[in-house]
């Protein structure tokens, strides 16, 4: 083997390892993102609870404190 070859192999293995970790990254990253859902975030005015509710109820009431929201755009 010689200088070249060490070489090519050396950074083949590098790019191999890095394809491999953005592959895993990728997996988990995906694992733990929440499921999509349609939900309407709220945020309490009143004590600052976070906190889903169904899609098509415009303001809803904190479970915390009772205090009616509007739902959180982003
Ligand atoms: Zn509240």
């Amino acid at each position: 083997m010689n200088l070249e070859d060490v070489i090519f192999l050396g950074v083949s293995l590098l790019l191999l390892i890095l394809v491999l970790i953005s592959i895993y990254t990728e997996k988990v990253r995906k694992r733990f993102e929440p499921a999509l859902s349609k939900d309407k975030i709220f945020r309490c005015q009143k004590c600052a609870f976070v906190y889903t509710d169904d899609p098509d109820v415009d303001r809803s009431r904190c479970p915390h404190c009772g205090t009616g929201n509007e739902s959180v755009k982003f």
